[in-house]
């Protein structure tokens, strides 16, 4: 068992489940991945009791770990209609979306543009030896073409509008997730590619920190 973690954690979890389901959550494989994964292990110790409670947190760099909730549903609207083989994740993080997405799908590509968070997100993975991901410091806007087509896509940060490289690598049939708009307004997006063009829904209304350009490969927490 996990040191002061103990049976909090069995109980909490279990609150946490229940609370995603009263929102709407209903895709097994998606509840059972937020059961099952050690959320606490993706954030500082400091504030590891509060891991299962359904809030962002801090994970430094002026960034944070996502709600589980929002984790939930865009894992959800992603895998709703096709099952992805391949999914391309912009904005790695913490690593605990990128975790959730390779507990399902066969491939993760993940890319991070702060060297820091994406040395730590590749240590807590690799330490619970998911090895179907692979990582890249990068511009995430520009997503990662060695390995396009990716048959999901899902975004992490919010751009103005949808990045047109990135849904130029979508595979037909592709399914895009992505929250736009500026840090006033954003709504959860998923764009299907069909035939020659792209359709567009409006999923909900959102909060995230916003897409940025370049890399960040200071070593000092900022
Ligand atoms: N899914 C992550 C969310 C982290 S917050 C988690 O739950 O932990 C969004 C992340 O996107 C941050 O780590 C930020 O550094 C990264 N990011 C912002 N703009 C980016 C870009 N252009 N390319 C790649 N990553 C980017």
């Amino acid at each position: 068992m996990d040191p002061g973690i103990g049976m909090t954690s069995l109980r909490t979890r279990k609150r946490l489940i229940l609370r995603l389901r009263e929102a709407g959550i209903h895709a097994p494989e998606v509840l059972t991945a937020m059961r099952d994964l050690p959320r606490h292990l993706f954030v500082d110790e400091a504030l590891a009791s509060r891991a299962y409670e359904d809030s962002a947190l801090p994970i430094g760099h002026g960034q944070t770990i996502s709600q589980p909730y929002t984790v939930a549903r865009m894992t959800q609207s992603l895998l709703e209609r096709v099952r992805p083989d391949t999914v391309l994740e912009i904005g790695t993080g913490s690593g605990f979306q990128t975790a959730v997405l390779a507990s399902m799908v066969r491939r993760v590509y993940s890319v991070e543009r702060v060297r820091e968070l994406l040395d730590r997100a590749r240590q807590r993975l690799s330490a619970l030896k998911q090895r179907n991901i692979r990582f890249l410091l990068g511009d995430g806007s520009k997503g990662w073409l060695d390995y396009a087509p990716y048959d999901g896509i899902l975004v992490t940060a919010a751009p103005r509008g949808v990045p047109r490289l990135l849904a130029e690598q979508l595979a037909p049939g592709g399914v895009m997730v992505l929250p736009i708009g500026d840090a006033a307004r954003q709504m959860l997006v998923r764009v299907t590619r069909v035939g020659d063009g792209f359709e567009q829904e409006m999923l909900e209304a959102v909060s995230f920190v916003p897409l940025l350009m370049g890399i960040s490969d200071s070593v000092s927490e900022g």
